[in-house]
Formats: structure tokens, C-alpha cells, sequence
């Protein structure tokens, strides 16, 4: 018998796992964990936590309909892990590879449990597009990558060469343990607001992600290249919380694709996820960046004002009411708030990184870091400190008629084309002499 443990993997077909527990014809326990430590601070009731209940219960509708079982439970994973271990006569203990500082101790937690009690543990890379494992091997470097154009021109031949598509195994294919021991089931039930949470969402999950990606491809495919950044068009793809709750595996997006007419550029973007989910596997510094700059010439004084869209600058106040009321920011938007914010506020990235932590409902930890470090010129193939992007033109140039303004912030609709992208009185920075302060203050911190 196995025990198989979805973490971002929230599907029931094309995962590296279900293939190789297929190979070895035995009877497992699926399970979910529901981590408290994932959903606690409000993580529970916000966009990304709201987004990830939906896939779980998606999951488990897919497994009712397969009429395979899906065991559902909170608490520690460690000591879950453990006490299954202890009532069941399971030998092998399967899981997804995950890269976050938080996911690579708790494994090594639940890998110690697993070999303490002389079981196997098997962790199984899953979550790039391109196998990241194999990839430094065939790159044949002394160093990592850090910088992406030439790890994308690798990631290209490597994906040409190498490129292991989707596996064929379901859930259908996979004898699943109907009961579990019952006083583990008592001791990390639920709690309430967990099984409501989980009980009350949409179920989501492939079909939904599936039908997206298929509109994607009939109607925006095409023209992604040149139509990403007009952002009040909504021309991307919409994928992205669904790729990380693991909904929809990032190999069937690619299969979908590729080839297609405008795919190139589309891909080039799932190459971007695979870099940074390379750092997180081969670069330490990755997630401690803010740990080896001095960050203290940095101040949280106009974080609220961001955070509330009250800047004053109409496409910071646009983009961050979108994100608060809905969860969503565009691309182009999430650089030029990101930036404004640690540049022309001189907010510490951290402070970002956070907010869009509980706000986004596609966050991702590695992705997220991966933009903020970007945006403030920190950690590899980062923006140049004295390349900022100007808030106001960058909203005339991808939406002159400021139409997403509008939207958003329709007390402006009476300004013109002209006039709606200005700061507006009372802003709580001029974006020129900020901008001036902001290049001194980053040469300070770079050098
Ligand atoms: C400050 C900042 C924070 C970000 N935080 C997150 C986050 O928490 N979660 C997240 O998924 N993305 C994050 N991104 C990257 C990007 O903004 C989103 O992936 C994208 O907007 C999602 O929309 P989409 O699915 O329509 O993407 P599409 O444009 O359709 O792209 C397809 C897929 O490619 C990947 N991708 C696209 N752009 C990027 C990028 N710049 N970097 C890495 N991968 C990319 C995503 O998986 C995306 O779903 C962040 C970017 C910045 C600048």
C-alpha cells in the first residue's frame, strides 16, 4: 500500500505521481492536508486562500466521480503522516517535489517521520514545464543560471531534446482505500470553517481551467505578443491560479499550445515560471534576498496609501481597487504598482510581496518573489534601479483612452484622455522628484 499527498497538484490526470504509483499496481490512500499553517492569518477568507478551497473541492469531485476516495484532513502533515504510517500497512509514502523554504522543511518533517518508521519516501518533480532536475545536468554549467535570456535559450534546446509530455495515467486508472483509521480521521478533522470553506466554494478545477485555456487559444492566442499589456482588454490567458493550485498542469497548457499560430510568446512566459521556479530550486539566496541588501534606507510611511488606493496617481489607484475587490491585477500593472511602491514610495519589496500574498488570487510564493525582486531591483535579472517605469505614461502608452481608469475609478470618467492618466491634486508624491530620490537611495543600497 502508498500513501499519495496532493499539495499543488489539485488534479486527477497528467501527474508524474499517478504514473509511476500505476507502474506498481497497489491500492493507496489519498490524501489532502489541509495545513494550518497555510491558512492562517486570514489566509482562509482571502482571494488566493478562496481560489485554493475552490480547486480542493474541484478535487474532490473529481475523485466522487470516478467513484475513488479522497481523504481530506487538517493538522500538522508530519504528525498526520506519522499516525497513517502507524495504522495502515503502507510502505511507500508519495508526494510532489514543492521548492518554498516553508514546503522544503516541512517535507524534510515528514521525510524524517517516514524513514524513522522505515517506510520509503518518495518525492517526484512535477511543477515546471521543462524537468528542472535533469535540466543543470544537460546545461553543463559550474553555476546556475541567473540571468533568463540564456537560461531560456537552454530551457529551448533542453525542451526540444528532452521534453517529456504529459503522462497518460488518471484517477480512473488507480485503486484508491475507501476507509481510514478512524481515530486519526477524529483527530484532525476539520474544523468548521475549514469544511465551510470547503463546502460552500464553486467547484472549479479542469473543466474550468480547460475551457479558458481553450477560449484563450481561439480568441487571444494569436495576438498575445503584441496584446499582453493592453491590459484593459484582458488579453492573457487567465491561467495563472489555476497552474499553481496545480489544477491544470503546465505540460497540458504547453501541449494545447504549442505550435499554434502567436504561441511563441505565450511560451516564452511559461519559461519565465519555469526560471523562477529554477531559482528557488538551485538559488539559496532566492528567498532571503532582503536578508544580504540593506533595506534600511526604506520606510512603510506610504504603504497604507498604496495598499488603500489612495496614491493619488489614478492607474496605481485603478490597479490596486482591482485587486482588492477582485483578487486580479494584469501583468503590466502588478511592474508598474510594484515599482511604484518600492521606488517612488521607498516601501521595502517585502511589504508588496505580502499584500499581493493575501490579495492575489493567483499568488504564488515563488512567482510572486520572483516579480517583486524584479521590480526592486534585487536578486538576479532584476530591473535596472535607475530604469523607472513612470506611472502615468505607462497608462497612456498601453491604454491611451484610460478606459481601465474608468472602470475602476469611475469618479475620473468625466476627465479626458488626456487629463485622466495625471496625477491628480493632492498626490501623495511627485513622480519626478521621486523618482530622482529613488535612483539615489538604490545606488546607496546596491553598491
Ligand atoms: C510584482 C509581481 C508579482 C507577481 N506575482 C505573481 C503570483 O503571485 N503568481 C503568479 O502566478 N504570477 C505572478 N506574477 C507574474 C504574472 O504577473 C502572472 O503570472 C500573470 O499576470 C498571470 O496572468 P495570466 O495567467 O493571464 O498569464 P499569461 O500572460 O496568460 O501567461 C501564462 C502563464 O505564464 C506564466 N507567467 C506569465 N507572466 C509571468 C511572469 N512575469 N513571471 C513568471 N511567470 C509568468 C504564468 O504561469 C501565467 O499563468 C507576478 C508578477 C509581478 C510583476
Amino acid at each position: 500500500m502508498y500513501l499519495f499527498i496532493h499539495r499543488k497538484d489539485l488534479r486527477t490526470s497528467d501527474m508524474r505521481a499517478f504514473d509511476y504509483i500505476n507502474r506498481k499496481h497497489t491500492q493507496g490512500i489519498h490524501l489532502l492536508i489541509i495545513d494550518p499553517i497555510l491558512i492562517g492569518e486570514g489566509r482562509l477568507t482571502s482571494h488566493s486562500g478562496r481560489n485554493f478551497m475552490a480547486q480542493a473541492a474541484s478535487l474532490l469531485f473529481s475523485y466522487a466521480s470516478a467513484g475513488k476516495e479522497l481523504h481530506v484532513l487538517y493538522g500538522d502533515p508530519a504528525a498526520i503522516t506519522e499516525s497513517l504510517l502507524l495504522a495502515h500497512p503502507i510502505e511507500e509514502v508519495i508526494v510532489h517535489s514543492d521548492y518554498t523554504p516553508y514546503s522544503r522543511q516541512r517535507d524534510d518533517q515528514i521525510g524524517q517521520a517516514v524513514r524513522r518508521i522505515g517506510r520509503r519516501w518518495m518525492p517526484i518533480a512535477d511543477a515546471p514545464l521543462a524537468d528542472l532536475e535533469a535540466f543543470p545536468a544537460y546545461a553543463r554549467r559550474a553555476e546556475p543560471y541567473k540571468v533568463f535570456t540564456p537560461f531560456y535559450r537552454m530551457w529551448g534546446s533542453f525542451m526540444l531534446e528532452s521534453y517529456s509530455p504529459m503522462g497518460s495515467t488518471t484517477i480512473d486508472d488507480l485503486s484508491t482505500v475507501q476507509e481510514i483509521d478512524q481515530s486519526a480521521c477524529h483527530a484532525f478533522a476539520l474544523p468548521e470553517a475549514v469544511s465551510c470553506a470547503l463546502g460552500g466554494t464553486n467547484v472549479e478545477g479542469s473543466p474550468k481551467s480547460l475551457a479558458r485555456l481553450d477560449r484563450f487559444v481561439r480568441e487571444r492566442l494569436a495576438s498575445y505578443g503584441d496584446a499582453r499589456d493592453a491590459y484593459a482588454n484582458d488579453q492573457t490567458s487567465g491561467l495563472a491560479r489555476f497552474l499553481n493550485t496545480g489544477a491544470i498542469s503546465a505540460r497540458s497548457a504547453y501541449e494545447l499550445t504549442q505550435g499554434l499560430h502567436g504561441s511563441e510568446a505565450w511560451i516564452r512566459q511559461l519559461a519565465w515560471r519555469d526560471f523562477y521556479l529554477y531559482q528557488a530550486m538551485y538559488h539559496e539566496d532566492f528567498f532571503k534576498y532582503e536578508q544580504l541588501a540593506d533595506l534600511s534606507p526604506l520606510t512603510d510611511t506610504n504603504f497604507k496609501a498604496w495598499s488603500t488606493a489612495a496614491t493619488g496617481i489614478p492607474i496605481i489607484d485603478a490597479a490596486l481597487t482591482q485587486l482588492n475587490r477582485t483578487g486580479e491585477m494584469p501583468n503590466r500593472l502588478r511592474m508598474v504598482t510594484a515599482m511604484f511602491l518600492t521606488k517612488n514610495l521607498l516601501c521595502p519589496f517585502t511589504l508588496g510581496e505580502q499584500y499581493f500574498r493575501l490579495h492575489l488570487s493567483d499568488y504564488d510564493n515563488t512567482l510572486n518573489r520572483g516579480g517583486w525582486l524584479w521590480c526592486s531591483s534585487l536578486g538576479y535579472d532584476a530591473a535596472p534601479y535607475f530604469r523607472i517605469m513612470n506611472p502615468a505614461i505607462q497608462s497612456r502608452t498601453h491604454d491611451p483612452s484610460g478606459s481601465y481608469i474608468r472602470r475602476w475609478l469611475p469618479h475620473l470618467d468625466h476627465l479626458s484622455d488626456k487629463e485622466i492618466h495625471l496625477p491628480q491634486s493632492g498626490a501623495i508624491v511627485d513622480l519626478k522628484a521621486s523618482r530622482a530620490r529613488a535612483i539615489e537611495v538604490y545606488k546607496t543600497i546596491l553598491k
